[in-house]
């Protein structure tokens, strides 16, 4: 069992006791051993009683539950627990911002105990009239439940490329050719149907062959004699496997690939992208757009009508790919939250044929992920003085750092402290729930900020789980150009924030954008690769991407910007 069951287990069972109403003391227990171990490092399931008790928060009865889980794989306590516990009730557990107090109240005194009645509840104006609830809370929970509503049954795109894989492995050996088309293929952020083309001119025994398939769970009544679909056991998300006349694959694959507003989109040919498609005698895609009168775009941007407004400006050869990267800059070690330590997440960067590897780890008011005071910053620059003094001319570790943005949009250093580093990522971590004049006021101030040189994950999301706090967009991308911050698009599937729709405002304004991973492990490194996917999808350039930058241009621009902070 790894750490993050057994950390989850503590909780849930913590908030299942204080659901009952359980003993305080012991409740709190459970809750604050999961609290402090979330991040530990301690290989919790092969420690022995005695080494458990000396972690933080670990008394020795919840020593003895870990125990449990690790050797029986589970807890009798939670059974328990789960066995009193209507279903919906665990359910309202994924509403954010309503704490378990509440959701045992809404159970006991509304006899709540599922979505539906609670959604009901609140829609009627009985939520509101509870004690310690009101109508904001009412409202909250409204809009928590349509949030959620809108994410079932999707998946984020790095799930959605895991899954698309597993089919292709599946079926290729059965056919001629199999492809993967829709949302996949177009790299959506957010997938509901991971969508394949199989070519055959037989779909009986190709339906056959399909349902024979292991791990393919079919839904008969959405399927029909072209159109397999179902699911693939262990994902909550649709899959479509249609299948295709050879001579009809290619014109299907481009119509499939793209969104609805693409395909409306009408040329100087008179007609539309799809009725192109449909008609065209070659059903190559570059000859659809080429007969349609439009300019070939690449199958990432085939979203809407921006594609059609970008291209006006740009080629398609202008767009940023991996081959482009130089270097990374938002990564974390083992002196935060990280895995791996900065000398193996430099060793693997040299290996991806990257030539600078930027460490950002966390600053000091996130002492929840272990974040560097001043002292513990010096450490690690003299770490980073001795690995850069063994790499020669080729290859070169900046010292940087994740600075938090305060509640008042200062950075949590002193300017000693922050002139010390390469350059200072500036992100938000805490206090994420804000109006749209209070969240953007914080980033202006810290854009302001003469040190911060890159903007991390500007609006706070978790794609699928949380809304980011609302932004002025513009207003963020404008203080960028006029105090020359870079704009991560933070590379991890989880955030890929900023939105791509904001891209290339940004590089109209003149803001370089930078796809940062945000890694926390050697594997997290290749997470740019989404990074590069939304970067296409916004209509990123190589030009405008900062860690395209070449390892001395990085070197000059760093320096530069140092410079001209005393200037100021
Ligand atoms: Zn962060
Ligand atoms: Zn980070």
């Amino acid at each position: 069992m790894t750490n993050s069951e057994i950390v989850d287990l503590l909780e849930l069972t913590g908030r299942l006791m204080e659901l009952h109403e359980q003993d305080a003391f012991r409740t709190r227990a459970f809750s604050s051993a999961a609290f402090n171990l979330d991040k530990s490092t301690a290989d919790l399931a092969n420690l022995p009683v005695d080494e458990l008790i000396k972690l933080p928060g670990v008394g020795k009865s919840v020593a003895y539950k870990i125990r449990e889980i690790a050797d029986t794989g589970r807890l009798t306590e939670l059974d328990e627990l789960l066995a009193q516990t209507p279903a919906g009730v665990l359910d309202m557990f994924r509403i954010k911002g309503l704490g378990v107090k509440k959701i045992g109240t809404l159970w006991r005194e509304l006899g709540i105990v599922s979505l539906g009645e609670l959604q009901q509840a609140c829609e009627e104006g009985r939520v509101a009239t509870i004690k310690g609830f009101g109508k904001a809370t009412q409202d909250k929970i409204l809009a928590a439940l349509e949030f959620l509503q809108e994410q079932k049954g999707k998946v984020r795109m790095d799930k959605a490329a895991q899954m698309a894989g597993l089919l292709l492995d599946e079926l290729t050996p059965h056919f001629d050719r199999v492809e993967v088309s829709g949302q996949v293929r177009r790299k959506a952020q957010e997938v509901d149907t991971v969508q394949l083309l199989i070519q055959t001119s037989d779909p009986i025994s190709a339906m056959l062959t399909l349902n024979g398939v292991p791990n393919l769970l079919p839904n008969e009544v959405e399927s029909s004699p072209f159109a397999w679909r179902g699911q693939l056991d262990g994902f909550d998300v649709r899959v479509e496997l249609l299948l295709v006349a050879p001579d009809q694959i290619d014109r299907q694959l481009f119509i499939l690939s793209a969104a609805e507003p693409h395909l409306q989109q009408v040329g100087s040919g008179g007609a539309s992208l799809l009725q192109v498609a449909y008609t065209s005698p070659d059903t190559s895609e570059v000859a659809i757009y080429e007969r349609a009168g439009l300019p070939y775009i690449v199958p990432e941007m085939r979203e809407d009508e921006f594609a059609f407004r970008w291209a006006t400006r740009h080629r398609a050869d202008e767009l940023v790919t991996w081959d482009d990267l130089r270097g990374t800059l938002h990564n974390h070690s083992t002196w935060s939250d990280g895995k791996q330590s900065v000398a193996e997440m430099a060793a693997y960067c040299r290996e991806l044929g990257l030539t600078y590897f930027g460490i950002a780890d966390h600053s000091v008011t996130a002492s929840y992920a272990n974040g560097l005071d001043a002292e513990r910053v010096r450490a690690q620059q003299a770490e980073i003085d001795a690995l850069n003094a063994g790499f020669g001319t080729g290859f070169r570790i900046f010292k940087g750092i994740e600075s938090d943005i305060l509640g008042d949009g200062s950075l949590d250093y002193d300017d000693e402290t922050l002139a010390s580093f390469d350059y200072v990522v500036a992100s938000v971590h805490q206090t994420l729930t804000m109006s749209i004049e209070k969240a953007t006021t914080r980033l202006l101030r810290a854009i302001e900020n003469p040190y911060t040189t890159i903007l991390g994950h500007p609006t706070g999301r978790l794609l699928l789980a949380r809304e980011g706090y609302p932004i002025d967009h513009r207003a963020i991308i404008d203080a960028c150009a006029a105090h020359q911050v870079v704009i991560e698009i933070n590379a991890s599937p989880y955030r890929l924030d900023i939105d791509w729709r904001w891209i290339d405002y940004a590089m109209e304004q003149g803001v370089m954008l930078s796809i940062n991973p945000d890694a926390h492990t050697l594997s997290g490194l290749l997470d740019m690769h989404y990074g590069v996917a939304v970067g296409r999808k916004g209509g990123l350039t190589r030009q405008m991407t900062f860690n395209a930058l070449s390892l001395d241009d990085m070197q000059t621009y760093l320096q530069n910007r140092k410079l001209g902070i005393g200037k100021k």
